[in-house]
């Protein structure tokens, strides 16, 4: 079976095509980044607007990588939500114009189940049951995940997104938008050793994070200089962020691992591209005996591939319907992961 997946909740126009036995056949992607950078973040109409104009195109990109037509086009899956109600609006009439003229079936997808799933897109691919540390720009969750349509939150951020610390603490010394690969790079040349910086929450009993309190800490460090930092002085401070960051993000997965009892971790969501988040839990996985995997680094951000696979398997599992789409449909801004869960979603 073939389906045609569309992402469009945020500010990348992501298509692809999976096939249920064969796996990703081809994905395009564009990413709006270029555009919003003037602005300092993502501007919701000018998004929407974009994704109308590279939907059609991406998708006959990934038609022609795949060698495949319209007509050999099983499902069209699309991100439902959560995320920008225009944005979305834009993935999810494409996607339904586009089932209801085929005459396929269309199916809504969770963005963050997307995520989710897309370490399963890897070689190897994690065998369920798992941990997941799912590391976004909007989310910062731990999970148990016993299967597809499986998931149980542990633990999550009180406040500011892992991600969101990035490109805040990026912000603040200048980095641009989105700043989280910026400050990691400009981290490299650091010592983060020269700045103190805090472990929000790392010895607290639960699985909770909070990380608004470092971009304030950083502020404070700033302003504490009576003189303009200095690209040494950047780079260091750079490097202490992401190094508190990686210490709590790590120190929490870890801790997750040992009260689930589960020995394999799974890491998703763009800041799991980060490198050093990277090493630090290879590095820890192999001194307990568990196994870590990732998504591969160019499917950690938002695209479409996650988008179809996770369609994929929530078919392959039995969880979706497959009628014929009614031109009836909606998109969810504000969606709880648990909707779509096996046991909630049948009830
Ligand atoms: P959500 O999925 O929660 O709605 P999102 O889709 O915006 O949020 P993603 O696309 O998964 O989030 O990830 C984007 C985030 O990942 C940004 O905050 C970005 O700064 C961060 N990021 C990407 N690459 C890196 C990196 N190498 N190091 C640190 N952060 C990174
Ligand atoms: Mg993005
Ligand atoms: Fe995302």
């Amino acid at each position: 079976m073939i389906i045609l997946g569309f992402e469009s909740s945020c500010d990348e126009t992501g298509v692809a095509a999976v096939c249920t036995e064969r796996g990703l056949l081809a994905h395009a992607l564009h990413s709006q980044v270029a555009m919003h950078q003037e602005y300092g973040g993502v501007v919701p109409e000018l998004a929407s607007r974009d994704h109308i104009r590279r939907a059609l195109p991406l998708t006959r990109e990934v038609l022609d990588k795949a060698g495949l037509s319209l007509g050999d086009v099983d499902a069209v899956a699309y991100t439902a939500g959560p995320g920008l109600a225009g944005a979305l609006l834009v993935g999810a009439s494409v996607a339904q114009s586009l089932a209801w003229a085929l005459e396929v079936p269309a199916v809504p997808v969770h963005h963050l189940e997307g995520h989710l799933l897309s370490p399963l897109l890897a070689d190897p691919v994690p065998e369920f049951p798992f941990v997941a540390l799912l590391v976004s720009g909007g989310h910062t969750q731990l999970m148990r995940v016993d299967g597809v349509g499986s998931y149980e939150l542990l633990g999550e951020t009180l406040d500011d997104a892992a991600g969101e610390a990035f490109d805040k603490t990026a912000k603040l010394l200048g980095l641009g938008y989105p700043g989280g690969p910026a400050l990691s790079r400009l981290a490299q040349q650091g010592d983060a050793s020269q700045y103190q910086l805090p472990r929000p929450m790392l010895r607290s009993q639960d699985l909770d994070f909070s990380f608004s309190g470092l971009k304030t800490a950083v502020l404070t460090k700033v302003r504490a200089q009576k003189t303009p930092l200095s690209d040494q002085q950047m780079a260091d401070l750079a490097a202490a962020t992401e190094e508190a960051i990686v210490d709590v993000l790590a120190g929490k997965a870890l801790k997750a691992m040992k009260q689930t009892g589960l020995r394999r971790l799974v890491v998703a969501g763009g800041v799991g591209a980060n490198r050093l988040l990277r090493e630090r839990l290879v590095g820890t996985m192999e001194k307990r005996g568990g196994k870590v995997f990732f998504p591969p680094l160019e499917l950690c951000t938002d695209n479409g591939a996650m988008i179809a696979h996770a369609a994929a398997l929530r078919i392959k599992a039995g969880l979706e319907r497959l009628e014929p789409t009614n031109h009836a449909f909606t998109v969810r801004p504000r969606w709880p992961l648990e909707d779509v869960c096996a046991k909630v979603g049948q009830a």
